[in-house]
């Protein structure tokens, strides 16, 4: 055993014993196979092992301006040098107060009060409390019921978690469940046949109308949604679904929480998609990963001023008891600062507007091969479907590690991707290249078709 394939090997025992991962099952909990990721530049990261790949889904939706920049680690450096932290709690940051506008100045409307977070589930986690809040200062405390949606995504707290609609993250898993309700899935891709995809958009407004009347307007809050829901598989609602339901919780005087947390910071080329891309002007929005471009932890929650004016003209002396230690880290707001001065140098916002139409066509093109069955995205993000044949027992297993395998194959290509069951998710930086764009969908292509080869071997697909 060489010098380095000895240190290796230690720390990877140390990090089978030691460390508990996200998303951690009981199998594998003393795993010790996991990709070391050490080091990263440009689209690009080097594996512990030295293999180089292209960074598939961008860290995990976050890595927006790319790995390694010298400017992100200066703009720390000396922020942590002249402040590392203060308490936001009674004083404030001069860092954090110039973040704080430069954001207002990027939401659409009224947004422009920021609660700063650790993260995405903070963000999302804020955005109810201060809606609940709101609710009991304005003297309506029974209107707490938040609607959320099958798939969707919103981050793990407990509050968070309680909100969101992947059945495979619930099974081992207590929820605050009395709280929401959720709406059935508004993937058009998973429509009953001969409807039309105008239909399904009125069946799925219709589906939040109802369950607003069902509860009662005065005992729901608030509807959360992203506008594309990211982890539950990158499912693009039909055109004209987020305009629709803006409505529809105007109507019943429900407000309307648009998580941005993959969707904002450029990934769909606009600094947020609520108003640019989908032509809604939400109540409040939450952000977090793009905003740092992953380089360290930070969230908001920014909400309507005018929902923050009539909580205040109720005159009640109520304190909103929510924050964090950590609420507009002046490291975290140097960084997110940069963040956007790199973004606005680089011209990053239409950049990803003018690589998008190949992105979207090379993602579509996968849909000539026969083991993929969907192909949707917007903007610098996609997923691909897969199915594996016959229908038994064993195909469903295939089915639900199709995604690995593919990731598997990638990585001996040079490219990581995101496995979810049988989908596979891509977005990477956004300072893509169009070079580079084709050589990572090669790659996918290739994954995929040696996936298919060994499906095929095992009995577990037929092409033909
Ligand atoms: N909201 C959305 C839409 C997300 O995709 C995520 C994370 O993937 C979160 C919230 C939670 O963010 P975090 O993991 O930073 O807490």
């Amino acid at each position: 055993m060489t010098q380095q394939t000895k240190e290796i090997s230690k720390l990877r025992t140390w990090d089978a014993e030691n460390v508990l991962h996200p998303w951690e099952n009981t199998a594998s909990v003393h795993d010790d196979t996991r990709t070391f990721v050490e080091s990263g530049d440009g689209i690009y990261v080097t594996t512990q092992t030295g293999a180089k790949l292209i960074d598939g889904p961008g860290g995990m939706w976050c890595s927006q301006i790319g790995h390694g920049r010298a400017e992100m680690g200066k703009a720390m450096a000396e922020q942590a040098t002249r402040l590392g932290y203060y308490s936001p709690f009674n004083n404030s940051n001069a860092t954090a107060a110039r973040l704080a506008q430069e954001l207002a100045a990027r939401t659409p409307g009224d947004l422009n009060t920021v609660l700063f977070t650790t993260g995405g589930s903070t963000a999302v986690d804020s955005a109810i409390r201060f809606v609940q809040f709101r609710n009991n200062v304005l003297g309506r405390p029974q209107k707490k019921k938040i609607i959320s949606r099958q798939k969707a995504y919103h981050g793990s707290t407990y509050l968070a978690a309680s909100l969101s609609g992947k059945e495979r993250d619930k099974g081992w898993m207590d929820q605050a469940s009395d709280l929401v309700h959720f709406l059935p899935d508004v993937n058009p891709f998973r429509r009953p046949d001969g409807m039309s995809v105008a239909d399904f958009l009125a069946e799925k407004v219709n589906d939040l109308d109802a369950a607003i009347i069902e509860l009662g307007a005065d005992n729901v809050a608030a509807f959360i949604a992203e506008p594309i829901l990211a982890s539950g598989g990158v499912i693009v609602p039909p055109e004209g679904y987020h305009r629709a339901c803006l409505d529809v919780c105007r109507k019943h005087d429900v407000l309307y929480i648009s998580d941005e947390v993959v969707t904002g910071f450029g990934r769909l080329g606009h600094w947020f998609a609520s108003e640019k891309v989908f032509g809604i002007v939400p109540d409040i929005i939450t952000s977090a990963k793009g905003m740092t471009s992953g380089y360290v932890p930070m969230g908001a929650c920014i909400i309507a001023d005018h929902l923050v004016a009539d909580t205040v003209a109720a005159g009640k002396d109520a304190t909103f008891s929510n924050g964090f230690t950590y609420s507009g880290h002046p490291v975290s707001a140097a960084a997110a600062l940069m963040n956007i001065e790199i973004f606005e140098r680089d011209n990053l916002l239409a950049h990803v507007q003018s690589v998008t139409p190949q992105f979207q066509a090379r993602l579509q093109s996968l849909r000539e091969l026969p083991l993929v069955v969907d192909a949707r995205g917007m903007g610098l993000v996609g997923c691909i479907e897969c199915r594996a044949e016959p229908k038994d027992t064993d195909a469903l297993t295939a089915d639900y590690d199709v995604g690995g395998r593919i990731d598997a194959h990638c990585q001996d290509l040079g490219l990581l991707v995101r496995p979810i069951i049988n989908m596979c998710v891509v977005s990477p930086p956004l300072i893509i290249t169009p070079k580079q764009i084709d050589e990572m969908f090669d790659i996918l292509a290739e994954g995929i078709r040696r996936t298919t080869a060994d499906l095929e071997r095992e009995g577990l697909f037929s092409a033909a």
